[in-house]
């Protein structure tokens, strides 16, 4: 059995180290407030993210877009040559 480190703020309740790892107080249920300050913390930092990578999400288009023709130059150009060295051979 784990030693009371701490009383429940609504009930007084003895509250162990192992309950403390729970939402809230096991007896009343009354959440515990590091708990629910933590949720809203989590909370606006996933807001914060999300704002982030809408902001960074145009920029990460217009970069693929230009990878996309840079990898895609040297297949076109070996692709004329091929063309132009075929249509020469044949006539
Ligand atoms: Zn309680």
């Amino acid at each position: 059995m784990y030693p009371t480190v701490q009383n429940c703020t609504n009930c007084g309740a003895n509250l162990t180290i192992n309950d403390l790892r729970l939402q809230g107080c096991p007896y009343c249920q009354t959440v515990y407030p590091h708990r629910s300050m933590a949720e809203q913390q989590m909370q606006i930092n996933q807001q914060m993210m999300g704002r982030i990578v809408q902001q960074q999400y145009p920029v990460v288009q217009q970069a693929t877009r230009q990878l996309r023709w840079l990898l895609l130059m040297p297949i076109l150009t070996s692709l004329l040559i091929a063309i132009i060295v075929i249509v020469t051979l044949l006539l």
